[in-house]
């Protein structure tokens, strides 16, 4: 659905290259993230992905054919949910979508459906201006959808959610997605990244540090240790770290099992993407 080879990328008047030479692709019907701390690019390169900024470097096919080639025609093949909500204010959030709605040529869905996908069906004829930041978020996503786009941006989905509302929002890409809608989704979240993308980028100052699946780079850096928390008599707890695997021939561990004279915790030390993340790139995700 998306190939990006080599992509560099400077803004006009700037002195210092935004991208540094990117390179990725994305497979029809999967979740791709594009995770990073901000300032790092992922906006940069998602409108470069749509089309919006033209003067860079290296290759962008999308939907099969350079971006450059692409007219007008390519918004109604994807849906594109920006990270600043741009609605009309003084209109409602039915008469926001409708409104939309009519720039397609092709079909497109009842609002009503659309805002019950993010939970706005109770708002969906109050004027946008009363709407709370996470209800403008929300009504964001649900723009993107109107037209039933075969690929899907999205810019910080869940910022300015509450958790209520953010798993609501993963829970419908997770919908799309089975429903076979490929996602571009960039994000600081780290929690969005894991829960929902197929594979993720770690993107830092322009470049991209790693592409894996969550699952997979948990597996490559995760330690695969026990840690027993127990006291012998005093109020001080002891720990110890074994080996995950061979614990159960372990002489130490299952000594330690049935001499410690009480056992506090034993907790496997799953690493988090978020370490992997701080491991692999050096910088904090600062959500
Ligand atoms: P992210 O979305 O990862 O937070 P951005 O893509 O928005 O990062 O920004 C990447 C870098 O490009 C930042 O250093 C930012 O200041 C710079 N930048 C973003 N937009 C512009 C612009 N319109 N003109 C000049 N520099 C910009
Ligand atoms: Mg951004």
């Amino acid at each position: 659905m998306i190939t990006v080879q080599n992509l560099t990328y400077t803004y006009p008047g700037a002195s210092a290259e935004t991208l540094h030479g990117l390179n990725f692709t994305i497979a029809e019907g999967e979740i791709f993230g594009f995770l990073g701390p901000s300032g790092a690019g992922k906006s940069t390169t998602q409108n470069i992905l749509i089309g919006l900024l033209k003067q860079f470097g290296g290759t962008v096919q999308v939907l099969g054919r350079d971006i450059g080639s692409w007219g007008h025609d390519l918004y109604e093949h994807i849906g594109v949910s920006f990270e600043l909500p741009n609605h009309y204010l003084k209109l409602t959030a039915r008469e926001n979508l409708n409104h939309f709605a009519s720039l397609y040529s092709g079909a497109t869905l009842d609002p009503m459906e659309v805002l019950g996908w993010v939970d706005l069906q109770e708002d969906a004829d109050k004027k946008v201006a009363n709407f709370s930041k996470g209800m403008k978020v929300r009504l964001n996503v649900a723009r993107s959808l109107v037209h039933q786009p075969r690929l899907l941006f999205l810019d910080e989905p869940t910022a300015g959610l509450d958790p209520v509302n953010a798993r609501k929002v993963k829970d419908l890409i997770l919908r799309l997605r089975q429903q076979g809608t490929t996602v571009f989704v960039t994000t600081h979240n780290m929690s969005v990244a894991d829960e929902l993308c197929d594979r993720v980028a770690f993107i830092t100052a322009g470049s991209i540090n790693v592409i894996d699946a969550p699952a997979a780079l948990k597996q490559q850096y995760g330690k695969r240790d026990v840690l027993v928390a127990y006291r012998n008599g005093s109020e001080m707890i002891e720990e110890q770290t074994f080996a995950l695997d061979g614990l159960g021939h372990d002489p130490s561990f299952i000594q330690l099992l049935q001499t410690a004279q009480r056992l506090e915790t034993i907790h496997t030390q799953e690493t988090t993407l978020e370490n992997i993340f701080i491991q692999v790139t050096g910088q904090e995700l600062n959500t």
